[in-house]
């Protein structure tokens, strides 16, 4: 059994930030802390990456500079029913990173200032008991005496320890175009769009399109999020991502 003082379960900006933040609080935490994670940095995830005003302060209050690629945004265009546009401008509106580096680049930070992280395992099963938790993995047994669930939307953590059960999380589709092959003027505008139209046709989200950099060249990054139970399947969703696309 592997003994630890903390175990964060989930290597996402959650987890990460819990170690860095417990970090510079008590450097004395290094080596007794833990990360597991059943993914390998870096990984995907469906996300538009755009980073907040409050997300940048948490990141200077960690030190860490926000070297990966980044698209600055000062305008946002959103359409919204039955047929009006409305549009804002404010600088430093929000940072557009790709969540693959953003969160491989925390990962590899909270390494550096001395947080274990295990890469790869899966946890299966949490157990209380009298003085914490035990936690099974795919590959070991783990004991802590706290335990923090950072294992995202569906949380095994929250389920099994807390005993919530799943709530219907939301489904999103997204892609990446090259700007190049739209006519979309976002980019060049340092603007990102929302799209609330097909709300009256039972779409419970939006659609995007936010700038991006990938490998250095411009991209929309384009999506659309639904909750989960809204009356639209995956066929009309994936309809009108598609019509968003063509619309560029
Ligand atoms: C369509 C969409 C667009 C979004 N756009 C934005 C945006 O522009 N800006 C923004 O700030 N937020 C956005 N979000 C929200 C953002 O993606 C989440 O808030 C963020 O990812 C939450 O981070 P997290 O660390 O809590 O979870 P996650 O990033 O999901 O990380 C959880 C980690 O836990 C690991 N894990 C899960 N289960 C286990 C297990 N059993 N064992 C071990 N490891 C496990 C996973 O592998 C994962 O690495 C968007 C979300 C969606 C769905």
């Amino acid at each position: 059994m592997i003994v630890r003082d903390i175990i964060i379960i989930g290597s996402g900006p959650a987890g990460t930030s819990t170690a860095l933040h417990l970090l510079k609080a008590d450097p004395s935490l290094a080596g007794n802390m833990l990360l597991l994670d059943k993914a390998i940095h870096p990984r995907e995830k469906i996300c538009a990456g755009g980073l907040i005003p409050h997300t940048l302060d948490c990141l200077k209050e960690l030190d860490i500079p926000l070297t990966i690629p980044h698209v600055q945004v000062d305008r946002a265009l959103v359409r919204v029913p039955p047929n009006r546009e409305v549009f804002c401008e404010d600088g430093g509106m929000c940072s557009i990173i790709r969540r693959d580096e953003f969160d491989f680049a925390l990962v590899q930070t909270a390494r550096v200032r001395g947080a274990e992280i295990r890469e790869g395992e899966k946890v299966l099963t949490l157990v209380h008991e009298a003085r914490g938790v035990r936690i099974e993995t795919e590959n070991d047994t783990y004991f802590a005496r706290v335990v923090v669930g950072a294992d995202g939307s569906g949380s095994r953590v929250r389920r099994q320890l807390i005993g919530q059960d799943s709530i219907p999380v939301g489904k999103a589709i997204m892609c990446d175009v090259p700007v190049a092959d739209t006519s979309w003027s976002g980019f060049a505008q340092h603007r990102y769009d929302f799209n609330f139209l097909p709300v009256p046709q039972g779409l419970k989200g939006y659609l995007w399109e936010f700038p991006c950099l990938i490998s250095g060249v411009p991209h929309v990054n384009v999506g659309i999020y639904s909750l989960g139970d809204a009356p639209l399947g995956n066929a009309e969703l994936q309809h009108l991502l598609a019509q968003e696309i063509e619309s560029q």
